[in-house]
């Protein structure tokens, strides 16, 4: 029984971990890999990755 209680206990953490919960909408930010291709001013594209927490507030700007 000890070691459910450890397995609840870390999947706990885990979770609270993974995920900052949003002060604006209380929802879970969720960590997404933002790609964006960035045209530099000699005309070539290159990709600008980002790592951005994504919620309610922001889901629809980041993710289209
Ligand atoms: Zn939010």
């Amino acid at each position: 029984m000890a070691k459910q209680t450890d397995f609840a206990e870390k999947a706990k953490k885990a979770a609270s971990e993974r995920g900052s919960k949003c002060p604006k909408c209380g929802g879970i930010k969720t960590p997404t890999l933002f790609i964006q291709s960035v045209q530099s001013a000699h005309g070539s594209y290159r990709f600008n990755r980002q790592r951005v927490q994504v919620c309610k507030c922001n889901e629809k700007q980041i993710l289209g």
